[in-house]
């Protein structure tokens, strides 16, 4: 048998594929390694947002590319169908930013400026500590700012939704690992542990793992970094509706949780969790909330983001014999992966 289209890797990338391609009546095979996977799709703190920097990367915000392309993304996240949205758990929350150079502030007005110039999704308002919001910490941070358009999503639930729409348009689905692939006349072979399957277009959107299948065929560095998060309980239902964002992003989230994240690590392939993260993310979180360490925890995750060097992903032509990659979403692939189906089909006109 020979597979018209061929994806390796159902996280959001690979969906946002196999939908694009599904609507478009072709036929698709996704293929993982897990029946359900538990990768960074899943795990996700799930910001949708253009504008602000990732939390603890030293970067006040996106840089001018990536928020360009990432304006695109967001509108299409708003222009979801309420229903669509319920079922992602799509919330539009007040960000709180906290910072110690006043010219961090014009920065990101600078950015509003040039990517939404009518002010139509996003503004940000100066406070200063004279009008005291009760749980903001004293002397960590000299200012901050009230940043309004950050959207929120549950990255689980959008990836299950993609899923089971793709399932009733017809997609096929294949537990198994892929080692490697073989290029032969009659089309691209996928090699797994006991089975071999042949398609007529292959597209790799395993995540940081995409290399190791497409070995000495890209030259594209993508690469693991690895990001923990910290869940807490909110017990007396008392902490704030506002997303703090400096060191690290603190949020409550629909399911009730508070959510503090993330790490930044370069430990490869590693996804364990780890005590010194946990400790990291919470001392990080009381700069930014006064006693949050008296929150239980409720969980902690480790997950890889597939990393690339602009920031951009690679949604490319792999060869001239119907090889695709679609990867390095970074920190910004839930957002970006919106996006990522209808500018893979681009390629295929
Ligand atoms: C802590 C953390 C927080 C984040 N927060 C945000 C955020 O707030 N906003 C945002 O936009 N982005 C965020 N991201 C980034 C986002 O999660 C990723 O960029 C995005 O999920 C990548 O999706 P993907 O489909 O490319 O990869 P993945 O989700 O990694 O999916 C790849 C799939 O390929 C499968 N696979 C791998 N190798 C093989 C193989 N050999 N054979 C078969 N299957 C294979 C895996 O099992 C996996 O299911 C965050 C990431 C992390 C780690």
């Amino acid at each position: 048998m020979k597979y018209e289209n061929l994806i390796i890797g159902s996280g959001l990338f690979g969906l946002s594929i196999a939908r694009e391609l599904l609507n478009k009546g072709e036929k698709v095979c996704i293929i993982d390694r897990y029946s359900d996977p538990n990768e960074s799709s899943v795990n996700a703190l799930g910001r949708i947002d253009p504008i602000l920097g990732g939390a603890g990367h030293g970067n006040e915000t996106k840089p001018i590319e990536v928020a360009k392309k990432s304006l695109e993304a967001y509108k299409k996240f708003i222009s979801l169908n309420d229903q669509f949205k319920e079922s992602i758990e799509f919330e539009i929350k007040p960000t709180i930013h906290f910072y110690n150079e006043e010219n961090h502030y014009q920065a990101i007005n600078e950015l509003i400026e040039i990517i939404d110039n009518d002010r139509i999704f996003f503004s940000i308002e100066k406070k200063d500590y004279s009008k005291k919001i009760h749980f903001l910490p004293n002397k960590n941070f000299k200012y901050h700012s009230i940043f309004n358009g950050t959207i929120f999503i549950n990255s689980k639930k959008f990836r299950s939704t993609l899923f089971e729409e793709c399932n009733n348009k017809g997609l096929m689905s294949i537990t198994d690992e892929i080692k490697g692939i073989e290029r032969l006349n009659e089309g691209i072979k996928l090699v797994s542990k006991n089975k071999e399957y042949l398609t007529e277009r292959l597209i790799v959107a395993a995540g940081p793992w995409s290399n190791q299948i497409l070995g000495d065929l890209s030259d594209i560095n993508i690469f693991p970094s690895k990001g923990q998060i910290i869940k807490l309980f909110d017990q007396n239902n008392s902490f704030t509706e506002f997303h703090l964002h400096g060191p690290c992003s603190v949020v409550k989230k629909r399911d009730g949780l508070i959510w503090v994240a993330a790490t930044v690590e370069d430990m490869g392939f590693d996804k364990k969790i780890t005590s010194e993260a946990a400790k990291e993310l919470i001392q990080k979180a009381t700069l930014l909330y006064d006693g949050i360490d008296k929150f239980p925890i409720h969980s902690q995750t480790a997950c890889l983001r597939p990393s690339i060097l602009d920031d951009l992903p690679a949604i490319t032509q792999i060869s001239n014999d119907q090889i695709y990659l679609a990867s390095g979403g970074g920190g910004w692939g839930i957002m970006m992966s919106i996006m990522v189906g209808e500018l893979m089909t681009e390629l295929f006109k």
